[in-house]
C-alpha cells in the first residue's frame, strides 16, 4: 500500500498516515454557513478534500472511506440576512444548499458521504453541553452554557498559544456571566422571532463550535481520523471543538490528523469585499470559466501555500486542459475505452503520480507528472495520464470529456485529422533531415496557420489542437 503522508498541524510535523481502524478512513470538513453563495475562497478546502477523498478512494477503496462535511444552518448571519431580506431562515438556508451543490458539483467534487445539517443535531449538542457541565467543564450563567477554558489544561496547544495570550491578543467579548474573558458558549438563549428549542437551560440555540464535536461524534464516533478546515478556523473554532470533545469524550483522540490550508487572494490581495476584488464561484462559472479550469487553478498551488487567483493562471490552466483534452480525444477515450483498458488490466493508476498526491497531497507535484505520462502514445500507454486526471477530478464523465471552444468536434473528427497533423510532421521531419529548409518552412507555415501546437521534445514531434484550431486549413496532402 502506498504510504501517505500528511503535514499535521496538530503535531506541527509530517507523519505517516494510520487509520484509527486499519483499512478505514474517517474525515470531516468544516462546511459553510449557508446564508450566501460560496466565495472562491470557500472552494479552497473543498477541492482539497475532494482530492483527498479520491486518493483515500483509490488507496483504501471506495466503501471504506466515510467523508463528513457539515452545513451550518443556525447562525446570527443566517437570522440577519433572513431579518433584513424578510424571507423564511428554512427559504433561506434550502436555497442557499441548493446553491452551493449546483457550485460545488460544477468544480467537480464529489458529494461527501453525509452533510449533516447542525439544526438535525440539536438534542447532540444539548446532550454533550450536559455531558460538559456533568463533568466541571462548562456552567450554566443567565441563560448560557459557557465552557470554562480554564478547565482544560491543553486549551490552546492547536494553535500554540496560551490562555493569556488570547485574552491580549483577540477582541473578546467580555460579558458579565463568563468567569474568563476567553469562555465561550455552547448554548444561548433565544430572542422572540430567532429560531429556538426547548433546552434544560430554557429556549436557545447552539453556539457555533458545538456543532461539529456534537455531528463528528454521531456520525464517526469520538476517534476518527482526518479533520480539516481553512487555518482561519484554527483558532477559535478549531482549538473549541477539540476541548470540548476530548473533555466530553476522554477516552476518545478526536481528530488525530489536522489538515488547514492557507487563504485565497486574488491578485495578491486578500479577497475581501471591501477591496472590490471578491468573486463567488458562480460569478466565475457565469463568466464562462469551466468548473475544470477553475479546478485546475487551485491544484496548482500546494494547500498549505496563500494561493493567488489570477488571469494569467486561469489562462494557463485553460491551455493545459485543452491540450489534455485534445490528447483524450485524439486517442478516443470514452467510457467504452475506459472499461475495455480496465479489462485488461490496463487501467490503473501511475505508482509514480499516486506517490507524488500522497506526499501531504502535492497536487502541483501530481500536475507535473501528468505532463510527463501526456507524452504516451498510444491509449495503453496513456492510461495513467487518463486515470490521474480522473484522481485529480478533472475528468469525471468519460462519455464528455469537457472540451473547449475551437477543439471542438474532438472524438469523431480527431482521429482523420490527427493523421493528417501526423503526416505533416512527418514530412517536415523528413525534409529537415534531408535539409530541405524551404519545405520544412512550408510545413511549418501549414501547422501555424491550422492552429496546430507542436511540441518538440528529445527529437518527437507531439502537437495538440490550440485555441484556434482549424482543421480545414491543413489542406489536402
Ligand atoms: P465560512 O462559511 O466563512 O465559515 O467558511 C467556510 C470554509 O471556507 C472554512 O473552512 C474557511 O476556512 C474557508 N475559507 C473562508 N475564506 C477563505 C479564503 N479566503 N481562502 C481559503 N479558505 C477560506
Ligand atoms: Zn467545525
Amino acid at each position: 500500500m502506498t504510504p501517505i503522508r500528511f503535514h499535521n498541524t496538530k503535531t506541527r510535523r509530517k507523519e505517516e498516515f494510520e487509520p484509527v481502524i486499519p483499512g478505514k478512513v474517517s474525515m470531516y470538513l468544516c462546511g459553510p454557513t449557508v446564508y450566501d453563495r460560496a466565495h472562491l475562497g470557500n472552494a479552497r478546502n473543498v477541492l482539497l478534500f475532494d482530492v483527498l477523498f479520491r486518493l483515500m478512494r483509490e488507496i483504501y477503496g471506495a466503501d471504506n472511506v466515510t467523508y463528513v462535511r457539515n452545513f451550518t444552518d443556525v447562525d446570527d448571519k443566517i437570522n440577519a440576512r433572513a431579518a433584513q431580506s424578510g424571507r423564511a431562515i428554512g427559504d433561506i438556508t434550502a436555497e442557499t444548499i441548493g446553491w452551493y451543490h449546483a457550485d460545488m458539483d460544477a468544480l467537480g467534487a464529489m458529494r461527501p458521504n453525509a452533510e449533516p445539517r447542525a439544526t438535525a443535531y440539536i438534542q447532540e449538542m444539548i446532550d454533550m453541553s450536559a455531558v460538559l457541565i456533568a463533568k466541571g467543564h462548562a456552567y450554566e450563567a443567565e441563560g448560557h452554557v459557557l465552557f470554562s477554558v480554564e478547565s482544560y489544561a491543553d486549551y490552546g496547544a492547536l494553535s500554540g498559544r496560551s490562555i493569556d495570550d488570547m485574552i491580549a491578543g483577540a477582541r473578546v467579548e467580555v460579558a458579565p456571566y463568563k468567569r474568563n474573558p476567553m469562555d465561550f458558549v455552547l448554548w444561548k438563549p433565544s430572542p422572540d422571532g430567532v429560531p429556538g428549542w426547548d433546552s434544560p437551560w430554557g429556549y436557545g440555540r447552539p453556539g457555533w463550535h458545538i456543532e461539529c464535536s456534537a455531528m463528528s461524534k454521531a456520525l464517526l464516533g469520538e476517534t476518527f481520523d482526518i479533520h480539516g478546515g481553512g487555518n482561519d478556523l484554527q483558532f477559535p473554532h478549531h482549538e473549541n471543538e477539540i476541548a470540548q470533545s476530548a473533555c466530553a469524550h476522554p477516552d476518545g483522540a478526536f481528530a488525530r490528523v489536522w489538515l488547514h490550508n492557507e487563504m485565497l487572494q486574488v491578485e495578491g490581495k486578500k479577497m475581501s469585499k471591501s477591496l472590490g476584488n471578491f468573486f463567488t464561484v458562480r460569478d466565475l462559472l457565469d463568466q464562462g470559466v469551466p468548473g475544470e479550469v477553475i479546478r485546475m487553478v487551485y491544484l496548482t498551488t500546494h494547500y498549505s501555500k496563500p494561493m493567488d487567483w489570477t488571469e494569467a493562471k486561469r489562462a494557463e490552466a485553460e491551455g493545459t486542459l485543452r491540450k489534455w483534452y485534445g490528447i483524450l480525444q485524439g486517442h478516443g477515450f470514452n467510457a467504452k475505452l475506459v472499461t475495455a483498458l480496465a479489462a485488461e488490466g490496463k487501467w490503473q493508476a501511475d505508482a509514480e503520480f499516486i506517490g507524488v498526491l500522497a506526499n501531504d497531497l502535492n497536487t502541483a507535484g501530481a500536475i507535473a507528472r501528468l505532463h510527463v505520462l501526456a507524452k504516451g502514445r498510444t491509449p495503453e500507454a496513456l492510461a495513467g495520464f487518463a486515470h490521474g486526471l480522473g484522481m485529480l477530478g478533472l475528468v469525471n464523465d468519460w462519455d464528455a470529456i469537457p472540451m473547449f471552444d475551437g477543439a471542438e468536434g474532438g472524438a469523431d473528427v480527431l482521429p482523420a485529422v490527427a493523421a493528417k497533423v501526423d503526416a505533416l510532421l512527418a514530412t517536415r521531419a523528413k525534409a529537415r533531415a534531408e535539409k530541405d529548409w524551404a519545405t520544412a518552412d512550408e510545413v511549418r507555415d501549414v501547422l501555424n496557420a491550422a492552429g496546430v501546437q507542436v511540441t518538440d521534445v528529445g527529437g518527437q514531434a507531439t502537437w495538440t489542437p490550440g485555441p484556434d484550431f482549424d482543421a480545414a486549413k491543413l489542406g489536402d496532402l
